[in-house]
């Protein structure tokens, strides 16, 4: 049988909490009108980078594939190939390039542990986190998707290296050309 504490006090006490949130100063969201930047290192939408001169810093190793835990990234490498008469299709400093780039963000969790097995920094994330959609097939986002924007002074891969003659200029740091923000999270 119930106490009078629970068939009397309690049911007060619940209205209680009704009446002050009543007369409380309303606090609604504008969004999407109204969008509240995020904390600095918040992980949203994936972004593949560059180098300064528009190269893919994407070797298509596919270690980011193997970490992530919702097997939401699927890599297909390629060479880059020099001809004989010194022409080349080169996307990026070195061997190897990303030739096929896919992030499912239908089971991604973004948790970031691809961007933290990428050894080159190709894979950063940015602050995007607008990411819902109305078909599946728009939620996987292709390597197009994903690529960073050529910024001035970049040119559209495929092109030779033009600020080293090696990939090791690129990677020790011996460009000496400025590095353009990668954007987003974990810089
Ligand atoms: S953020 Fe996490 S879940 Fe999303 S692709 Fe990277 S490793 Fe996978
Ligand atoms: S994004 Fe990084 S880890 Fe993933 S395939 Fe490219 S270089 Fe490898």
């Amino acid at each position: 049988m119930a106490s009078v504490k629970e068939s009397l006090w309690d049911p007060v006490a619940g209205f209680g909490v009704t009446f002050r949130t009543m007369f409380r100063k309303v606090f609604t969201e504008q969004y999407p009108f109204d969008k509240k930047p995020t904390a600095p290192r918040f992980h949203g939408r994936h972004q593949l980078n560059r180098w300064p001169d528009g190269l893919e810093k994407c070797i298509g190793c596919e270690l980011c594939a193997w970490a992530c835990p919702a097997d939401a990234i699927y890599v297909e490498g390629a060479d880059n190939t020099v001809d004989s008469a010194g022409g080349s299709a080169r996307y990026s400093p070195g061997e190897r390039y990303g030739s096929v780039y896919q992030i499912n963000y239908l089971r991604c969790i973004l948790c970031g542990l691809c961007i933290e097995a990428c050894p080159t920094r190709a894979l950063t994330m940015t602050n995007e986190y607008e990411l819902a959609d109305r078909s599946r097939e728009s939620l996987i986002y292709e390597k197009k998707d994903l690529l960073a924007p050529l910024l001035p002074g970049m040119q559209e891969p495929p092109h030779e290296m033009l600020l080293g003659t090696t990939d090791k200029d690129y990677y020790r740091g011996l460009t000496g050309a400025a590095v353009p923000a990668e954007g987003g999270a974990e810089q």
